[in-house]
């Protein structure tokens, strides 16, 4: 690995594994396989929020990430109906929506952050009401993060 990205948190170049917050476009088709139900979930976009070296970095900003994305609820159940981390409204997960995923990732030793998903689990899942897959710029929720949280620190 050529490239260091420091953690959003101590500023520390981060090492394996990281964590990586994303904001994502996804939804969750149902299968059959083996004549079991699986769930595949399919990511239409993803983008890398913000960067942290190791659990405590990343649970040290995880009040201040539900308060400015104005969550009541955080860690959602893995349903394919599941309240609204803002509101409450059921989302259907089948239908493209916004989630809020922290990854643990391991860097495939490239330049670019990019690795293998060890974990992931969603922060926060949101319905089209509370932030459209479309007209980011209209929602006041969809500030930059990195921006508003640089202001509460
Ligand atoms: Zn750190
Ligand atoms: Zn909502």
């Amino acid at each position: 690995m050529n490239a260091t990205f420091p953690c959003y948190s101590c500023k520390k170049d981060i090492r394996n594994p990281y964590f990586c917050f994303e904001r994502r476009v996804e939804c969750i088709s149902a299968g059959i396989h083996n004549e079991k139900r699986v769930l595949q979930q399919n990511i239409q976009e993803c983008e890398i929020l913000l960067l942290y070296c190791c659990n405590s970095c990343w649970e040290s900003y995880q009040d201040n990430i539900a308060d400015i994305l104005c969550l009541h609820q955080t860690f959602p159940s893995s349903g394919l109906y599941t309240p609204c981390s803002r509101c409450g409204d059921p989302v259907n997960r089948m239908q493209p929506h916004i989630s809020y995923v922290i990854s643990k990732m391991e860097f495939n030793g490239s330049d670019q952050i990019s690795g293998k998903c060890l974990d992931e689990d969603h922060f926060a899942i949101l319905c089209k009401f509370c932030e459209p897959n479309e007209n980011r710029k209209t929602d006041a929720s969809s500030v930059p993060l990195r921006e508003r949280l640089a202001e509460i620190a």
